[in-house]
């Protein structure tokens, strides 16, 4: 047993997974609870095994930027380390489709699936996955954090990085209320659904050069050949097909046989091969559409600890935002400071 305080922090996305570093890295004990089977939250790659082959997909975030220079900073190290590196400088749009682009930064890929880069930021933080935080409650003066396992823990600090909508929940069901002006600037967060599919096909596809496109009009958005992107064996392609906001939001609880064979027929064009096998995930909370105005949000009198709320939508979005807010809150933990 250490009397030295614990941060627990609820989520391994990168915003959790870049405070905790940044806490461990300058002495801190610190916890990540997440609960799903590995590190990464939104910076997710999947695994599919078929016909003896294993095909990965980027199915979360499919690139990144960074503008800011604390998160340059920390993409050189990636880079360094091996896990990062540059995917293109821009991508292919569907001809009356605007491309996204308007600014002189790469686009970078994790060199091994986005998830890499996650790992690689994980390695030597004592992360615990497959365990939901159900519970959060005052004990002894510090917090007691139970899981859907049964798992309980103690901490002194929390940094709470799941989705807003989430943590919302979370805090109703342990009976805590927030005060009222962070709880209705909190409430004000939005986030785009977001469909993917992903298709392992016989052959290679059809999508461009470098292996990306912002692709149109709905239901389709984006098409990524991952064979391409260097994560999925070469010879038969593993696409991933995201629909685009509006029709994910409309077909967000539709059957997957639908949405499968409307994200087919409109990415027809970039695939190029037979069509193997498909699988559907839905993303509930992809891109926040309305942001908390600062990095991080401090709960201002929390009945126990100091009590951080982090993520993409605060200050977000995106991964360069997901990254700066896990930094904001270490540095409020360890300084005092952070753009609250
Ligand atoms: C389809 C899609 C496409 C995207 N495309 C891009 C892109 O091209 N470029 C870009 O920059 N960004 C993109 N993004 C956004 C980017 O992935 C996110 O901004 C970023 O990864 C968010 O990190 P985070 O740490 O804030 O949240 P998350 O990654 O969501 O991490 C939160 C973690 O909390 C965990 N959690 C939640 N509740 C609990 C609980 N009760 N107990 C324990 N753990 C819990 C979750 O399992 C999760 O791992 C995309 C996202 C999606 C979904």
């Amino acid at each position: 047993m250490t009397d030295t305080p614990l941060t627990l922090i609820v989520g391994a996305g990168l915003s959790g997974l870049a405070a905790a570093r940044t806490l461990a890295d300058a002495g801190h004990r610190v916890l990540v609870l997440d609960k799903g089977r590995g590190v990464g939250g939104r910076l997710a790659t999947k695994r599919v095994e078929l016909a003896g082959e294993t095909f990965r997909f980027d199915h979360g975030a499919q690139y990144f930027t960074a503008r800011d220079p604390d998160f340059r900073h920390a993409v050189a190290a990636w880079q360094a380390a091996g896990v990062a590196d540059e995917w293109a400088d821009d991508f292919p749009a569907t001809p009356g489709r605007a491309a996204a682009k308007r600014d002189p930064y790469p686009r970078y890929r994790g060199t091994d699936g986005m998830t890499g880069i996650a790992k690689h930021l994980a390695d030597g933080l004592e992360v615990e996955c497959g365990l939901r935080v159900v519970k959060l409650s005052v004990e002894a003066g510090g917090w007691l954090v139970e899981c859907d396992t049964g798992e309980r823990f103690h901490a002194t600090n929390l940094v709470l990085t799941a989705p807003v909508p989430q943590l919302l929940a979370l805090l109703a069901d342990s009976g805590l209320t927030l005060d009222a002006t962070l709880l209705a600037d909190l409430q004000k967060v939005e986030y785009a659904p977001c469909l993917a599919l992903l298709a392992t096909l016989d052959g290679p596809s059809g999508v461009p050069d470098p292996g990306g496109m912002f692709a149109g009009p709905e239901p389709v958005g984006w098409v990524a050949d991952n064979t391409q992107k260097g994560l999925s064996p070469i010879g038969h392609a593993a696409v991933t097909i995201h629909a685009g906001p509006e029709f994910s939001r409309a077909h967000y609880a539709t059957p997957e046989a639908d949405v499968t064979a409307a994200l087919l027929d409109g990415a027809k064009d970039w695939l190029g091969s037979t069509v193997a096998a498909t699988t559907l995930h839905r993303w509930r909370y992809s891109l926040p559409t309305v942001v908390y105005p600062h990095r991080h949000a401090e709960w201002p009198a929390a009945p126990a600890g100091r009590v951080f709320f982090a993520g993409d939508a605060f200050g977000g979005p995106r991964v360069e935002g997901a990254y700066l807010s896990g930094r904001s809150v270490a540095a409020a933990l360890l300084h005092g400071t952070g753009t609250t």
